[in-house]
């Protein structure tokens, strides 16, 4: 009853297409939770999505969980998660992507995840890492381990937009340190990160975490761009 009456008041709405939520349903719509754009996991390669990153590292797999196009419902999820403070909403969508990945055969062979970090001043400025809530909800369904002090980001670079691969690749190799390499010697590591566009963010935190010790390394993506 009184949440019914808050539901009135202050209805809650869908991260995706905003659309107010039944008391049963958190977070996401069911319409969206059946139909938000999925270019599906594990797909046969070469892909679009290993394209990005073909010829220039050498990783094992690389996953996107969500189609993102501009001014798309994806493209709200993504704004609500990194820049509204919904980090719950994160935390809620590594889960669900969490439990399909756990289907995948080739998921077993994941030692640990990385969430691309973010610097200092910016996560204090967000109070949170969207990347770390999508490997806690991720860790949440699965088991798998998040490693949150390993990678560590030196330098935020300024916006990327408008920057070709090989500009944002340039602006990104110092990017990144290693602390703690121990955790991730001969291990496979998961890079975890929200959205997935060029790949320059993912190749820059991947070559600090091979040139460290890891084993083998794959991507995964909240949402890529096509
Ligand atoms: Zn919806």
């Amino acid at each position: 009853m009184f949440k019914s009456f808050l539901q009135l008041v202050y209805p809650r709405l869908c991260g995706a297409c905003q659309i107010p939520l039944l008391a049963s349903e958190d977070f996401i719509c069911t319409g969206c939770r059946f139909d938000l754009p999925k270019p599906g996991l594990f797909i046969p390669t070469p892909n679009w999505i290993t394209a990005k990153f073909d010829g220039l590292f050498d990783f094992t797999d690389a996953n996107a969980f969500f189609l993102f196009a501009e001014g798309s419902r994806v493209q709200h999820l993504m704004h609500e998660v990194k820049y509204k403070g919904h980090a719950d909403l994160g935390e809620f969508l590594g889960f669900w992507c969490g439990k399909e990945l756990q289907k995948a055969h080739s998921f077993i062979f994941y030692d640990a995840m990385i969430p691309i970090p973010l610097v200092a001043k910016k996560l204090r400025e967000r109070g949170y890492n969207q990347a770390a809530c999508l490997t806690k909800g991720i860790q949440q369904a699965t088991g798998l381990p998040s490693l949150e002090h390993v990678l560590i980001r030196k330098i935020q670079s300024k916006s990327l937009v408008g920057q070709n691969r090989a500009q944002r690749y340039e602006s990104l190799s110092d990017a990144f340190g290693v602390e703690n390499e121990e955790l991730i010697k001969g291990k496979h590591i998961l890079v975890v990160d929200d959205t997935l566009t060029t790949g320059a963010t993912f190749l820059a935190a991947a070559e600090k975490l091979k040139a460290a010790g890891a084993r083998e390394i794959s991507f995964l993506a909240l949402a890529a761009l096509k």
